[in-house]
């Protein structure tokens, strides 16, 4: 009936990259291994249904089961975070923001959110994306001081720039964001307030963050991050903004749904609302101030001195004034361990290159390590970078990374 696919390259391709995942430390604060449960239903049949509209109003027939599924999804979101309504059908974050933007904004309308070289994400106004290109973006920042968010700036700004919608959340930002003080800013000026919690979603799932719902206008947030389920978005409003939402992903900016990966949101979402999942989003907080004590005691500046979430910004500056992040990305990924360049607060250099690194827990907490596993990466992350220019170095902490990813493997071979 098909094709015989079975000797594609891209399943070798494929097997290579399960074997990466397998062997290699991965500390990209964005990533995480989703179970085996969201990836079967990932790579179910579902993919194969157009269902554009939503339960009980859809274009096409046939959508039964994918109508039972797709309630489920919005049931567990909303019952999850405590939500009115949820819309569960945005392919990605960015989708969930630009959907958000759609449904409350006209072009020109001033928002006020997180600057980018602060913590922002492009989705939140930068010149590049289509959130900069619509809508008049003002940008608050963390003081030089402390590092941390200045609500009195956020006020300010507010004030003198009277937005329609401030938005909050970020995807470099190592401390907790505050949703009360944003709602009562919002309350001041006549303002819409929007929390982005793309990163920390599984956080607040997780009871070890505040949860932004009962403050919010809307809540948009990715699935694939700390709350450990299939790439995509979603998003959580009042009762009153959920027509003007659902109008606003379909037919406003996407077409059919990806109902496999909506499955999978379901699935992540059962998951999530466990105990076990609670005691997950506490042991990737713990893993990541550990991991942050290593580092700190191998020389190397927090941003904000430390973190209460679930990543770390480090200033690679007081380690060595030489070293830029995009080298030690470089040479950390020929060593076995995974992260990301990062401008730091107010960083000289070009987001590029960058002064510093993003490092994220919730991968590794996933696999099963813990305060020893981290104390144990902050060291070879020390020692990598003091010996850089030694080939031999790099190639024992590969075999070192190896050895350590070996002991807590998140995917059998077969996975691929
Ligand atoms: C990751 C992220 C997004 C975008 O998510 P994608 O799925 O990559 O489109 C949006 N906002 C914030 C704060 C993020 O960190």
């Amino acid at each position: 009936m098909w094709p015989d696919s079975s000797n594609d390259p891209v399943f070798e391709m494929i097997g290579r990259e399960v074997e990466r995942q397998n062997t290699t430390v991965q500390l990209i604060a964005s990533e995480n291994f989703t179970s085996p449960a969201v990836l079967a239903a990932t790579g179910s049949v579902l993919t194969n249904k157009y269902s554009e509209g939503y339960p009980g109003r859809r274009y096409y027939g046939g959508n039964t089961v994918i109508d039972e599924v797709e309630s489920v999804a919005r049931e567990r979101a909303a019952a999850l975070f405590g939500a009115d309504h949820a819309n569960v059908q945005p392919h990605s974050g960015a989708n969930a923001n630009v959907a958000a933007y759609l449904a409350v904004l006209a072009p020109g309308d001033t928002v006020l959110g997180m600057s980018l070289d602060h913590g922002g994400h492009l989705t939140h106004g930068a010149p590049v994306n289509i959130s900069g290109r619509t809508y008049r973006f003002a940008a608050y920042g963390v003081t030089p001081s402390d590092e941390r968010i200045d609500y009195d700036q956020v006020r300010d700004l507010a004030l003198e720039h009277r937005p329609k919608l401030i938005v909050a959340g970020a995807t470099a930002y190592p401390r907790i964001i505050d949703p009360a003080p944003f709602r009562a800013i919002a309350d001041e000026v006549g303002a819409l307030f929007m929390f982005d919690a793309a990163h920390i979603a599984g956080l607040i799932a997780g009871g070890v963050h505040p949860n932004p719902v009962p403050y919010s206008d809307i809540v948009t947030f990715t699935t694939h991050k700390t709350l450990r389920g299939p790439r995509g978005g979603a998003i959580l409003c009042t009762r009153e903004m959920a027509p003007a939402i659902d109008k606003a992903v379909f037919p406003g900016l996407q077409g059919g749904p990806l109902e496999h990966a909506v499955a999978a949101k379901a699935v992540a979402f059962g998951e999530a609302s466990t105990p076990e999942f609670a005691d997950y989003a506490a042991r990737i907080v713990g893993n990541s101030g550990v991991l942050a004590e290593g580092l700190a005691a191998e020389g190397f500046r927090m941003v904000s001195g430390g973190s209460d979430n679930h990543l770390l910004l480090v200033d690679l500056r007081a380690f060595d004034a030489e070293l830029t992040g995009k080298l030690a990305q470089e040479v950390l990924d020929q060593s076995g361990i995974t992260l990301n360049k990062n401008t730091v607060p107010d960083d000289p250099r070009s987001p590029f290159v960058a002064s510093g690194v993003r490092i994220g827990t919730p991968a590794t907490t996933t696999q099963g390590m813990g305060p020893e596993e981290m104390r144990l990466i902050a060291g070879m992350i020390g020692r990598i970078l003091r010996r850089r220019d030694d080939d031999d170095a790099v190639a024992g902490a590969r075999a070192e990374a190896a050895e350590l990813c070996g002991r807590f493997t998140p995917y059998p071979p077969i996975l691929g």
